[in-house]
């Protein structure tokens, strides 16, 4: 027996929420950004609520980039945004290894694009796969055996434009023939939006890939898993009760701050629509919806 949720209430007083929370995590997408364009009004908000001594961070699924690359991005759109503020689910996985204390002599095997690999050299592992390995085919000729590294002791998967049959049995090979192999996703988002004329498969389609020839599950970094909300709380020392996160995916962010025991605000700016939030099919009910984030700067209480 399951309560339903209290549905989401519009955001009608901006400033009782912003004085409620010491931190607001922001998811990207959606939220600050669409693809490579600032989202109006988003520059100011963030002027707004560090002037009110906020703190902000940012979170995002998209592996693609590393955190430095972020920072460049975030820099390009004109945002004063510092390389520690932001949390990409390619650092969680570099982050991730290092928690667990991941041996520097064993090597990890990715299936992704360069900010993997930029966060894996930077936090000191080795690794294989990656881009490179996107040019690999397979000749099945009779008696093959695909050889690997038997020092492969974790295997990384996340968005990969470069995604082949190389890699899912290369990387099958190393989570089935060690039972020790760790295997790890970046995040399992279904689809992404990579134009906006339509929806494209997600890195949730490169794990899924690997669930089907495992039948293991992979750990999780990304959102909506606890790892990097617990690692923001335990980095910057804050209390999540404190904190309020602020997404467009309600099956990501939304579910990231409820099982992070954050209030949760939903904005309309990104691939969520009311429409959407209110079908009756949909359980994942934020605090608050409004928008768009400069919403903040107009709504005060009546
Ligand atoms: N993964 C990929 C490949 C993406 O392109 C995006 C958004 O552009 C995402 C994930 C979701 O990113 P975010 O968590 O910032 O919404
Ligand atoms: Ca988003």
């Amino acid at each position: 027996f399951k309560t339903k949720a209290a549905a989401a209430q519009p955001l009608t007083n901006a400033d009782e929420l912003i004085d409620s929370v010491e931190t607001f995590i922001f998811d990207c997408d959606g939220v600050i950004w669409k693809g490579d364009k600032l989202i109006d009004g988003v520059p100011q908000t963030l002027d707004m609520l560090r002037s009110r001594g906020k703190r902000l961070v940012f979170v995002t699924n998209n592996s693609t980039k590393s955190r430095k690359q972020y920072g460049k991005k975030f820099e390009t759109l004109g945002l004063d945004v510092s390389e520690e503020e932001i949390f990409a689910s390619s650092f969680a996985a570099a982050a991730y290894l290092k928690s667990v204390d991941f041996p520097k002599d064993k090597k990890v095997y990715v299936v992704g694009e360069d900010g993997i690999l930029k966060e894996l050299e930077l936090a000191g592992f080795q690794y294989l796969g990656g881009p490179e390995d996107g040019g690999k085919k397979i000749e099945l000729k009779p008696g093959f055996l695909m050889e690997h590294d038997k020092d492969i002791g974790a295997v990384v998967v996340g968005f990969d434009r470069y995604f082949n049959y190389y890699k899912v049995q290369y990387g099958t090979l190393c989570i089935r023939e060690n039972p020790g192999c760790l295997f790890i996703a970046t995040n399992r988002d279904a689809v992404t939006h990579l134009t906006d004329a339509q929806e494209w498969a997600g890195g949730g389609s490169m794990v899924g890939a690997f669930v089907g020839s495992t039948q293991r599950e992979p750990l999780v970094v990304g959102k909506p898993s606890t790892f990097m909300m617990d690692y923001v709380a335990n980095k910057f020392g804050i209390l999540k009760s404190q904190i309020c996160m602020v997404g467009d995916r309600l099956d990501t962010d939304i579910l990231f701050g409820q099982n992070g025991g954050c209030k949760t605000l939903l904005v309309l700016s990104g691939v969520t629509s009311l429409s959407m939030l209110q079908s009756p099919s949909n359980s994942i009910q934020p605090d608050f919806y409004t928008n768009k984030i400069s919403d903040f700067l107009s709504l005060k209480a009546a």
